[in-house]
């Protein structure tokens, strides 16, 4: 076994910390990645402290690795020693059921995330990325350009692929009239894709303070949430919402801004639901309600070469390993522009 290093939560309650364990030694199709930068995600804090009720500890998060390959089993082509590397939320699925089949392999029902699920190769659990390296198959390992900034495309791991893959998905366009719920990690993501695809971007926001930020990152318009005279002037005009907010919230104040067959897709993960929306608001126009999760391989790397002909990556700010715990403060205060990243460094063994 390969002796590792990390950041664990012990438990939902006290602060992360030093954790030292055991990875798998890289096989004949495994990369074995020297973790250079690791994002910050808000799933990442939903899981430390337990807040979906699944979390095992000790857990290293961490599912927005980026760094350099170190080693390659016999039968990897892909990637060489040198190589940048990135890897997202998964590190394995089934590889032959219709979803995997159709390169949408987060949908597997053997999808093993990159932590805190159960792993086919040492009968543990995985462990993420706050940690100095990772052993990952070949096939879920990204190739990442070395024209972008290394530590501001990890965020694009996971923020990055979870907002252009619904985006790719209902086809946001050129003539489209986009909404973006929620400033943060993913929500600025899907600002900047949403420009780039050609949208009319309108952002929504509760933090006044963001609203020159917003604009600067591609959205055309900003609308406090909370200025109901705002949100009545765009009733009944959005084609499609992305909604990235990681509370509980009332859904019905967005459904009332779609056109008639638009759709609202969701993305954040609240630990608790929703207020049930009014039915009203979805039949009457046969408007849509909808959720999306990460998005496949295939697309990632689709994702991240966009990026790199774009010159697309997240706007961070690098905090140092053991910054973990304050980041996760300001994270819940929604202070947050628009994504740390830990520098790995500063993570000593
Ligand atoms: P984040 O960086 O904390 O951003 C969330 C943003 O939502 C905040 O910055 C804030 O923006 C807004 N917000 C927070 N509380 C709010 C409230 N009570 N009402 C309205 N708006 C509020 O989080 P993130 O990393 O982007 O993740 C967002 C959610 O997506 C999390 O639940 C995460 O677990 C989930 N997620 C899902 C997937 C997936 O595949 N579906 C993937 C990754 C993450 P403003 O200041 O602009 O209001
Ligand atoms: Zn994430």
């Amino acid at each position: 076994m390969l002796k590792s290093y990390g950041y664990a939560a012990y438990d939902p309650k006290t602060p992360l910390r030093s954790f030292h364990f055991e990875r798998r030694q890289p096989g004949p199709r495994d990369v074995r990645i020297e973790i250079q930068y690791c994002g910050v995600c808000h799933s990442d804090l939903h899981q430390a402290r337990d807040e979906w009720h699944g979390s095992t500890f000790p857990m290293v998060p961490g599912h927005e690795i980026v760094g350099k390959v170190v080693e390659v089993g016999a039968e990897v082509r892909a990637f060489k020693v040198g190589d940048l590397a990135g890897v997202g939320c998964m590190v394995d699925s089934c590889g032959v059921c219709p979803d995997c089949q159709d390169h949408q392999e987060q949908f597997c029902n053997q999808s093993v995330y990159t932590y805190n699920s159960p792993d086919k190769h040492t009968g543990k659990m995985t462990y993420g990325g706050y940690s100095n390296q990772i052993v990952v198959d070949q096939d879920f390992v990204l190739h990442v350009s070395d024209k972008l900034n290394l530590a501001a495309v990890a965020p694009l791991m996971c923020a990055g692929i979870t907002t252009y893959s619904p985006l790719r998905h209902w086809k946001v366009g050129k003539g489209d009239k986009i909404g973006i719920v929620g400033l943060g990690g993913l929500g600025h993501m899907g600002v900047k894709f949403a420009h780039a695809f050609g949208a009319e971007v309108v952002l929504f926001t509760t933090s006044p303070d963001k609203a020159a930020d917003a604009k600067r990152l591609g959205a055309h318009q900003v609308v406090i949430s909370k200025n109901a005279e705002d949100m009545a002037k765009h009733q009944q005009s959005f084609d499609f919402i992305l909604n990235t907010v990681a509370a509980p919230h009332d859904l019905d104040q967005y459904l009332a801004l779609l056109k008639r067959d638009g759709t609202m897709c969701l993305v954040g993960v609240p630990s608790e639901p929703h207020p049930s929306p009014n039915v009203g608001n979805l039949i009457f126009k046969r408007r849509a309600l909808a959720g999306s999760l990460i998005g496949g391989i295939k697309e990632t790397q689709e994702m991240l070469d966009f990026c790199a002909e774009h010159n697309i990556v997240s706007d961070i700010e690098l905090i140092p390993m053991e910054g973990i715990n304050d980041a996760y403060e300001r994270m819940l205060k929604s202070d947050v522009k628009y994504r740390f990243v830990i520098d790995m460094a500063t993570l000593k063994a």
